[in-house]
């Protein structure tokens, strides 16, 4: 059954990514929804035993609206490099270890790609992937993905945004994520589908359940 959301209501943000849970906070603010994360509720986080975006998305909002009876919007995202078979893709978190060190995964990345022989832009190609989840406390879910493509480049170039903003160069741009803002990284200058991943899977989400235009 399709499900809507109503102005005003209490959406959980079940993320315990500090950094997600700002950015999707920013994307709900100017439709009127209050935000709440489900590391302030307490919830657990649950294992992430799936092997797409989609079912990793789908089981942290089913987990964070069945605990908290609200609905609840989730986030898995990640990197894919082509010429690494699409790794680290939903391992992306994983990459960083216990101790989210994204200077170590980013390394990784480079020294893949670097034994693979790809050197050339071309070469370097990838992605960034988010499915964001909505999912009712009876259980039903609904999922929106967004993707941008991009490039690997190395080293890693500027200090904002998170994981490995650093090293993703969008394409048609000549600054990676890590040298962008944040109004810049979404695409919020007015630009219709939004730059991120992020950005445009909820432009997707916004336009199926918050009445966007
Ligand atoms: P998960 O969705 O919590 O499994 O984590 C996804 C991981 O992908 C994050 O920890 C980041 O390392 C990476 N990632 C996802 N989105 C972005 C982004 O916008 N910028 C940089 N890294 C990202």
């Amino acid at each position: 059954m399709v499900r809507s959301l109503n102005k005003g209501e209490t959406l959980v943000v079940a993320s315990h990514n500090e950094g997600k849970v700002r950015e999707i906070n920013e994307l709900i603010a100017p439709f009127g929804f209050k935000a709440v994360s489900a590391g302030s509720l307490g919830l657990p986080e649950p294992d992430e035993t799936g092997t797409t975006f989609e079912e990793n998305a789908r089981i942290k909002s089913v987990a964070a609206a069945t605990a908290a009876g609200l609905p609840a919007l989730s986030d898995d995202s990640g990197i894919v490099v082509d010429a690494l078979g699409g790794d680290p893709g939903i391992y992306s978190a994983r990459w960083g270890g216990p101790d989210k060190d994204f200077a170590r995964a980013m390394r990784m990345i480079e020294e893949k790609l670097d034994a693979a022989g790809a050197r050339a832009p071309a070469e370097r190609t990838g992605r960034f992937v988010a499915v964001l989840s909505l999912a009712f406390p009876d259980g039903a879910s609904e999922e929106f993905r967004g993707e941008v493509e991009g490039t690997l480049v190395w080293p890693p170039r500027g200090e904002n945004g998170f994981g490995y903003d650093p090293v993703f160069l969008p394409v048609g741009f000549d600054r990676t994520f890590g040298e962008m803002s944040a109004t810049e990284k979404h695409g919020w200058d007015g630009k219709s589908e939004g730059l991120s991943h992020r950005a445009r899977a909820f432009a997707c989400f916004a336009r199926a359940k918050l009445g966007a235009a």
